[in-house]
């Protein structure tokens, strides 16, 4: 199978039939072999009775849906885990993304990106959110060292080997280009049309956007190679322990000089410098030893795995070396 489209849906009753209607003319206009798989996270609105309908009707249509919300990571997790295709699409089904870009992002896949994210270069969203999740997108690329504009587009394309790699849960979804370039893989980025929400209510309001700056600093620990907690804390806590101990130092000087030792401010700001770094300094092994003792030996993402022919024993390849 060439493609399969993979649709986060939470209350979209009335989005649905469009986007039906405008993924099968893209589809059909390039004569794509194809599947679609709807994730309804728990909708409470008639979305599953819409899905049920269409796949009555189409079998290429697979439905998986979830007994309650569990938000659109698992919804896209689980979609990845049924994805037969060799590409792998994913769109929001509110119609704010445009299936029509889906062709331009498929051809970059094949000019050799493992996975193409979409950028809402003129995003149609209200300026609060514009705004966040610029200043998310800015810290995002920063620190992860990643250079895209936007991370958290619903529109995407992979190979189907990237999302069988990585594992998206939690609100990690907004991170999937850095889960993705972490584990190897070339991650591409082209601009995309976006449009209004035309029906329904966004489930993402500025509330949870916040909620990104806790995840990113998560993506940096759990991606262990990236970064680890002791030297992480660790960094911080050598800034600090020195700022704190450049005064003392200063003092100690004019002590042995014969200045006599008087209660003074920036000693005492020292001080604590000093006990929150090396507090600070002490967290940081202990998650350096909690997450050296849990989750057993790391997943590695292979590129080939060349280990003898079948047919041919050990002993007869040892001795063609
Ligand atoms: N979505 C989901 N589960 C959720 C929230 C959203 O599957 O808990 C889906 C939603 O139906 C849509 C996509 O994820 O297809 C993006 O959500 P939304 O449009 O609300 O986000 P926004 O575009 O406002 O950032
Ligand atoms: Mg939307």
């Amino acid at each position: 199978m060439d493609l399969s489209v993979v649709i986060p849906v939470y209350n979209e009753e009335q989005s649905l039939p469009e986007l039906f209607g405008a993924l099968e003319s893209v589809m059909k206009d390039n004569g794509w072999d194809y599947e679609y798989i709807f994730v309804d996270d728990g909708s409470v609105d008639r979305s599953l009775a819409v899905l049920r309908e269409l796949h009555r009707h189409f079998e290429y249509v697979k439905v998986l849906s979830f007994r309650r919300n569990y938000g659109k990571s698992a919804a896209l997790s689980v979609g990845f885990k049924q994805a037969q295709g060799d590409v792998v699409v994913t769109i929001d089904a509110d119609l704010q993304d445009d299936p029509m870009e889906i062709p331009s992002l498929v051809k970059k896949l094949g000019d050799g990106a493992d996975l193409v994210s979409g950028w809402k270069r003129n995003r149609q969203d209200p300026w609060t959110k514009l705004f966040l999740s610029k200043v998310f997108n800015k810290v995002t690329a920063i620190l992860s060292g990643i250079r895209l504009h936007d991370f958290n587009c619903g529109l995407k394309a992979y190979k189907n080997e990237v999302v069988q790699s990585i594992s998206v849960y939690g609100e990690l979804h907004r991170f999937i280009p850095v889960l993705a370039a972490w584990e190897g893989f070339r991650v591409d980025e082209i601009q995309v049309r976006h449009f209004k929400r035309k029906y329904g209510k966004s489930k993402y309001g500025r509330k949870r956007i916040l909620n990104g700056f806790f995840d990113l600093v998560t993506v940096m620990f759990i991606t262990r190679r990236a970064m680890s907690p002791l030297h992480f804390f660790g960094r911080i806590a050598i800034i600090l322990f020195t700022l704190g101990a450049i005064p003392q130092v200063y003092f100690l000087f004019q002590w042995l000089g014969g200045a006599g030792l008087r209660v003074r401010p920036i000693m005492l700001g020292g001080f604590v410098l000093i006990i929150v770094a090396l507090q600070i300094a002490s967290i940081g092994l202990l998650a350096e030893l909690i997450s050296a003792r849990s989750g057993g030996d790391p997943k590695y993402v292979f590129k080939e795995y060349l280990v003898g022919r079948s047919g041919t024993h050990v002993g007869e390849n040892r001795e063609n070396v």
